[in-house]
């Protein structure tokens, strides 16, 4: 989708569980776009961290991982994701994965090292990107901008029901309780804490089914490639 000959931008944040990821997988999908999910690549560093026996406390080591590790995209249904070479595509999804990245993922050090990569990444456009500094820090000049988001009841329903599907066994009230603490962690983080940005609309998606949200984003972002 081209918006006067550059291809267009589109940057989704929210907080953990609003379907940032199928929504962006699916609007790329319409529109043609690439897709980077770059909480995968927070994932990718924090699965390496406890592989080597570390924790967010050893600030020094995430920091290495995050210059060092390869992170490839593979084309697939999911997308594969590989880690130095190594499909984690599964791996990554652990709860305690998700936690530990959230960790990871206020140490600047760690920060500095992948947003270089992700906007590499972004560089000529044509991409659907998403994560939680996607319009504020990674795309600021995105075309389009949203933060998408749902109440915690309904955003902890969606992971619970996300993770029986893959066959992990889910206690509702532990789910939201790990969701608060993650969207405090990445609200009050000193370094690039989730906000939306000024010029993002805002999507609330309880209630809405998936297709409903990658509609009315397609039309959006259609709108903005007129303009
Ligand atoms: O989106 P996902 O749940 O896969 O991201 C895992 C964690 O990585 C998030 O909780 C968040 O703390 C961090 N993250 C981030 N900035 C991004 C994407 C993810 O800080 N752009």
């Amino acid at each position: 989708m081209q918006n006067g000959g550059r291809l267009m931008v589109v940057a989704i944040d929210g907080p953990a569980g609003a379907g940032k990821s199928t929504v962006a997988r699916l609007l790329a999908k319409r529109l043609g776009l690439r897709y980077l999910d770059t909480g995968a690549m927070y994932r990718c560093v924090a699965l390496r961290l406890r592989e080597v026996g570390g924790s967010a406390a050893d600030r020094e080591r995430a920091e290495e991982i995050a210059r060092a590790v390869r992170i490839e995209f593979r084309a697939g249904e999911p997308q594969r994701v590989l880690c130095d070479g190594r499909d984690v595509t599964e791996a990554i999804r652990m709860p305690e994965i998700g936690d530990l990245a959230s960790a990871v993922s206020a140490i600047p050090g760690v920060r500095r090292a992948l947003v270089e990569r992700q906007r590499e990444i972004v560089g000529a456009g044509g991409i659907v990107l998403e994560g939680r500094d996607a319009g504020t820090v990674i795309a600021p000049g995105a075309e389009l901008k949203v933060f998408l988001t749902a109440s915690d009841e309904e955003r902890a329903r969606r992971r619970c029901r996300e993770l029986e599907l893959r066959g992990i066994s889910a206690d509702f009230e532990e789910v939201l309780r790990r969701l608060r603490e993650r969207d405090l962690q990445d609200q009050t983080r000193v370094d690039s804490p989730l906000r939306m940005a000024e010029d993002a609309v805002l999507v609330e998606t309880d209630g809405l089914g998936i297709e409903e949200v990658v509609d009315r984003l397609a039309r959006l972002a259609e709108d903005r490639a007129r303009v």
